[in-house]
């Protein structure tokens, strides 16, 4: 039995919706299922009608709700209009949608991550069903509200934390934005479950230990012992689960350590680079005179036949490159362009830092020329090549 005194009204009137004219309607009535008051045993009667019209996946409903209510004017439950149960297993008051709908919409949004653009195509598309935007927004937000009452729901709580023997408990607090409120989120790692989150304006020690007193309450009505907490060393969680869970250990968060531990990582190795980018200088202009010798060995080239075929001064022509040389050409420019990728490399977060990496793949290619100059083979002079400064590793 539901009992109907006065649903505010404002969401019903920004929720109203204009069918269009030409709309067909299935009609469903529905009466009271009780039929005597339970206070007094009189038999109740229709007092009133309720028109309603919604959409379900099954098209547009017109609904008539037979109101009922107690007729002894004695009685203290005459003034109270009872309305079928019937309407609300359809769908919620003010809804213009039914709760197929509301649950589709749902599950579109969160589990197959559509946006509300699709969800609004394909409403329209698959069942004709209107909608804009802001509308469908609307019932994503009931749909989450729903959600986490049901998340809340202590009997299915209760249900899923059957099989575990203590529970294990994280806080954290998220800011949107900087001068935000921050969401505290208290979440049971053993169930990956979301307890509960509150917007909270201050990260005060009192405010943030109502939360830990929320949840000390929740673990209490699941008669589970809290095995451990996990956060970050902000001041409040400290002091707040020392307070509220007395002897319960406290881990701190090996992720917010990482991220403390990273910044001054990155910017050490960030100024390690600064510092190998200054010291390996010279690539240019090494390139620019090996590029200068290949351009006069090829337009020699070119020439000789030209020269050799009016049969002019043979000797002249100068001695055809050795093969040897024009390779040294290549490799010399290959190193240029390996080192100049090792030098503009950023990749790489805290744990593979780019300084780091830079510096070994530096001394990878000065071990390779070291070798090179070792064998001096092709005839190259020890002059053709670059000498590269030793690089330290250490920074
Ligand atoms: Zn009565």
């Amino acid at each position: 039995m539901i009992v109907v005194n006065h649903i505010p009204g404002k969401e019903g009137t920004t929720m109203s919706y204009r069918w269009p004219a030409d709309t067909i309607f299935t009609r469903l009535d529905f009466t009271v299922e009780e039929r005597w008051c339970q206070t007094c045993g009189s038999r109740l009667t229709v007092c009133d009608h309720r028109q309603r019209r919604l959409f379900t996946l099954n098209g547009p409903v017109h609904v008539v709700c037979k109101l009922a209510h107690c007729p002894a004017r004695a009685c203290p439950a005459h003034p109270r209009t009872i309305s079928p149960e019937a309407e609300t297993a359809l769908a919620m008051p003010w809804w213009v949608l039914g709760w197929d709908v509301v649950c589709w919409l749902g599950h579109r949004r969160f589990t197959r991550h559509w946006s509300v653009g699709q969800i609004r195509a394909e409403l329209a598309d698959t069942y004709q069903i209107v909608l804009s935007d802001d509308a469908i927004e609307h019932y994503i937000h009931r749909y989450q509200q729903m959600l986490a009452a049901r998340q809340h729901d202590p009997q299915r709580l209760a249900t899923a934390y059957a099989d575990v023997d203590a529970v294990l408990l994280a806080i954290d607090g998220l800011q949107p934005e900087k001068g935000h409120e921050t969401l505290y989120v208290v979440r049971e790692l053993e169930k990956k479950r979301v307890w509960f989150a509150e917007a909270l304006l201050s990260s005060a020690t009192a405010e943030v230990q109502q939360l830990l007193a929320q949840a000390r309450g929740w673990a209490e009505r699941l008669g589970k012992p809290v095995r451990l907490w996990i956060s970050d060393k902000q001041d409040a969680f400290v002091r707040g689960i020392a307070a509220e869970f007395p002897g319960v250990p406290h881990r701190y968060c090996t992720n917010h350590f990482l991220r403390d531990v990273a910044q001054p990582v990155l910017e050490a190795d960030s100024r390690a680079k600064v510092k190998m980018r200054r010291t390996i200088r010279g690539l240019r202009a090494i390139e620019r005179e090996v590029l200068a010798a290949q351009r006069t060995a090829l337009s020699t080239h070119t020439l000789a036949p030209a020269i050799s075929s009016v049969e002019v001064h043979r000797a002249e022509t100068p001695p055809p490159e050795t093969p040897p040389e024009v390779e040294a050409r290549d490799v010399v420019l290959d190193y240029c362009t390996a080192t100049r990728g090792l030098l503009n490399d950023d990749q790489g977060g805290p744990l593979h830092p780019p300084g780091i990496r830079m510096a070994e793949a530096l001394g990878e290619v000065r071990a390779s020329l070291q070798r090179n100059l070792e064998a001096q083979k092709g005839g190259l002079r020890m002059s053709d090549l670059p000498v590269w400064p030793a690089i330290s590793t250490v920074g």
